[in-house]
Parts: structure tokens; C-alpha cells; sequence
């Protein structure tokens, strides 16, 4: 990675962070679920509406506190998810753990979050950018077990 890219991925993050566009509770709440990463002190509060069918994400929103990684990650992912059907997202959630990791990329018009992969080589970055993303996959999980 050039440092030039490494600036621009920054700033991504950054604005991502500070003005988030999936911010907030959706209206009605079908899905919930909470994630903590007490190594940064990250929290994410996730909600999500779904169809009728409940098969599709049509709206999700988190309020969270933590690191700017982690606040960038949860907006990016549910930018990513919102408006797929639920087991696109769980795979998502798996393709994201090994991007993550660098053994796969996201294709557009999802490239934006392979910029998470920068993260690969500080272990504890990885909880903050991978939070919402279980998170996620607890909130749709649950499902199973009602
Ligand atoms: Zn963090």
C-alpha cells in the first residue's frame, strides 16, 4: 500500500466515523443485538427491520461509541447490507473475516470495504473493524433460536 492510499483509506475512515449515515434505531425493531470489544472500549448497538417475508434486511441502523475503525466499520457494513436478503448478509459476514485476513476481496460495488483489510497487521484493530460485522451475524442468528 502507497502511503498515498493509506491517507485516502484514512480519510474514508474518518468521515465515515464522524458522520455516519446509518445512524440510529430502526423503526420497527425486528432484530437486536448488542457487541462489545472491551480491548478498545467499542460498543455497538444494532437494529434491524425486515420484510414481511423476514428474509430481507430492509433497514438497519447502530448507535455505538469507540474508535473511529470501529464507527467507520459498522456504517460501511450496514451500507453494505442493508436491502440483501439475510443469507447473502451472514456471507457477507463471512467474506469479511477473510478479507479481513487478506484472503479475499470485496468486488464492486463493495470494494470500499477492502479498505478494512489495512488493519490485517495489528490484531487488536481487527476486533474494532470486525465488532459490527458478529454483531451482525448474532443479530440474524437469533432468529433461528425464536
Ligand atoms: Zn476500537
Amino acid at each position: 500500500m502507497t502511503s498515498n492510499q493509506r491517507q485516502r483509506y484514512q480519510q474514508i475512515i474518518l468521515s465515515h466515523a464522524r458522520k455516519p449515515q446509518h445512524k440510529g434505531k430502526t423503526n420497527p425493531i425486528h432484530r437486536q443485538n448488542q457487541g462489545e470489544n472491551p480491548y478498545c472500549g467499542d460498543k455497538v448497538d444494532l437494529t434491524l427491520m425486515l420484510d414481511e417475508t423476514e428474509t430481507k434486511i430492509e433497514d438497519i441502523k447502530f448507535e455505538g461509541a469507540g474508535c473511529a475503525l470501529c464507527l467507520a466499520s459498522a456504517d460501511l457494513m450496514a451500507g453494505a447490507v442493508k436491502g440483501k436478503d439475510i443469507s447473502a448478509a451472514l456471507l457477507m459476514v463471512e467474506d469479511f473475516r477473510n478479507m479481513v485476513m487478506g484472503e479475499t476481496e470485496f468486488k464492486a460495488p463493495l470494494e470500499k470495504l477492502n479498505i478494512m483489510q489495512s488493519v490485517a497487521q495489528f490484531p487488536m484493530r481487527v476486533k474494532c473493524v470486525t465488532l459490527a460485522w458478529h454483531t451482525l451475524k448474532g443479530a440474524l442468528d437469533g432468529e433461528k433460536q425464536s
